[in-house]
């Protein structure tokens, strides 16, 4: 780095589209909670890497249609095992 150059305070990522507003922080944990819940997973069923976020805390898997419930942005281990009969269920329908 120059000592020329200019320190830059701007945050890009999805907060981008927020431009200068709700402050420096706020727009830093957008940034983070946003990139976790546009992620894909793994499913816990079918192993493949297809789980996407459907709504606030749902989960659903575009390979064997398998939907359930975890964390609200991110997929935890232990919540699947819970509602893994819930979602066999919903398979059969
Ligand atoms: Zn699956």
């Amino acid at each position: 780095m120059a000592e020329t150059s200019i320190k830059r305070t701007h945050i890009k990522g999805s907060a981008g589209k927020f431009g200068t507003r709700y402050g420096r922080t706020n727009r830093e944990k957008f940034n983070k909670i946003d990139a976790l819940q546009k992620a894909t997973y793994v499913c816990p069923f079918c192993s493949y890497m297809k789980v996407k976020r459907g709504s606030m805390g749902i989960w659903e898997c575009s390979k064997c249609k398998a939907k359930f419930t975890s964390k609200a942005y991110t997929v935890t281990k232990t919540s699947i095992t819970a509602t893994e009969e819930e979602a066999e269920v919903e398979k059969n329908e």
